[in-house]
């Protein structure tokens, strides 16, 4: 008997019609005979709800409170889908991220899973319980409730996929695979088949939401192949696992939560940067020059750096911008993929900040907001040969 993981993200369990859909897909795989774990979201727009409301109570909330209150969203989510598969006449439980042996480190937030004691999860399976796990927490050391970062369930699924030595990871969501774009933003995106762990794990680092980036590191560490399906259909997905593509692109993602600071005749560059560094602030690049600093942060930290910088003298402006990346296996090394790259960029002319290359990935950033148009008529020139 295999067992299988079933993660269901937040717009997969979002209210009952949509919990009665995810409980007949989970016993349809129970029926054919496999074990079933399944790990679930916070329902719909619960997290970002309890962000919001944590934040009229305090700009920069504490950290490991909020990981506290976010966790209940993951909980709420998979007591229903317990109480709904037994009414249905199958045996179900739910378990938090302790209750599961989820243990993690202590960076609140964005924590680690460094260990999954998995004798609890095997014992109900043992007694042909579906077994439901809250997704995106864990406990550190300290007996602390941790949170993964946001959209940490899809991490937890591969974890405890690895675990548990589970034949597969499946990860339903509201979009049936991994596009040559986001299917919001461009029609006429369309899905990949399969996609290599590499490939995947840059798509998820440049910010397509549709994996979690952790969750594509830890899969392809322990060779677990994922398939990012949908909820709502019986499409074939996209299977993510270790094998060889060929170079080609395969996906462009436009990434909006990019805020560029500069700051002109800061007198101290690296003190700041050590107070970046002991605020847990990520960040993208930082270039000096003989007048002006710059660097790139995430907007959730703009309440944090704005502290910061309130104590620095020099002319400080924040901008919020985009950064369009091409990703797919070995394309900086293809000279014809490259100058195709260059020419599309240069053809759709734009306010562009900086480029950037890696050997996988080619990376624009761009001086404010780029519309998705742009997006559209990038993917056409690249993906569709559309001019
Ligand atoms: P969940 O809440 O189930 O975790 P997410 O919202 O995190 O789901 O991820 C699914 C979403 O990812 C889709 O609705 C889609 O708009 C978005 N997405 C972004 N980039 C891509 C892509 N390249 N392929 C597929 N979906 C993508
Ligand atoms: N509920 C969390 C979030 O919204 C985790 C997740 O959905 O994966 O980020
Ligand atoms: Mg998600």
């Amino acid at each position: 008997m295999d067992t299988i993981v079933l993660k269901f993200g937040g717009s997969s369990v979002s209210d009952n019609i949509n919990l009665n859909i995810v409980a007949n897909k989970i016993i349809e795989l129970k029926k054919a005979g496999n074990n079933i774990i399944c790990v679930v979201s916070a329902q719909g727009k619960t997290t970002d709800n309890l962000i919001k409301e944590a934040k009229e109570l305090s700009a920069i909330p504490n950290e490991r409170e909020m990981d506290a209150l976010l966790s209940t969203g993951e909980q709420v989510s998979a007591s229903k889908l317990a109480i709904l598969l037994t009414m249905l006449g199958h045996k179900a439980i739910s378990l938090t991220g302790w209750q599961a042996g989820i243990i993690t480190n202590s960076d609140y937030q964005s924590s680690k899973i460094i260990d999954i004691k998995t004798e609890r999860i095997k014992k109900e399976l043992k007694q042909g319980k579906i077994v439901i796990i809250t997704g995106f927490q864990g406990i550190d050391e300290n007996e602390n409730i941790t949170t993964l970062g946001r959209g940490g369930s899809d991490t937890t699924a591969v974890a405890v996929a690895a675990a548990m030595n589970a034949a597969h990871c499946y990860i339903f969501s509201d979009v049936d695979g991994v596009y040559t774009a986001d299917p919001r933003d461009v029609k006429l995106a369309h899905k990949l088949n399969s996609i290599s762990y590499e490939e995947m794990s840059y798509i998820s680092g440049e910010g397509a939401k549709v994996l979690h980036d952790r969750c594509v590191e830890l899969a392809e560490k322990y060779n677990m192949p994922i398939i990012a399906a949908s909820t709502f259909n019986n499409n074939k997905g996209t299977e993510i696992s270790n094998n060889m593509e060929e170079t080609t692109i395969k996906s462009i993602i436009k990434n909006d939560n990019i805020l560029i600071v500069k700051i002109e005749n800061l007198s101290n560059p690296y003190n700041l940067l050590k107070k970046i560094n002991e605020n847990k602030i990520k960040i993208g690049k930082f270039s000096v020059d003989e007048k002006t600093t710059i660097f790139t942060i995430t907007k959730e930290n703009r309440a944090k750096i704005e502290k910061i910088l309130d104590k620095v003298n020099g002319n400080i402006t924040i901008q919020a911008v985009s950064k369009i990346s091409v990703v797919g296996s070995g394309i900086s090394n293809h000279l014809e993929i490259l100058k195709k790259i260059y020419e599309c960029f240069v053809e759709l002319q734009y306010d562009i900040f900086e480029f950037d290359i890696s050997a996988c990935k080619i990376s624009v950033l761009f001086n404010k907001i780029v519309e998705t148009k742009y997006l559209n008529n990038l993917h056409n020139l690249l993906i569709n040969n559309i001019k």
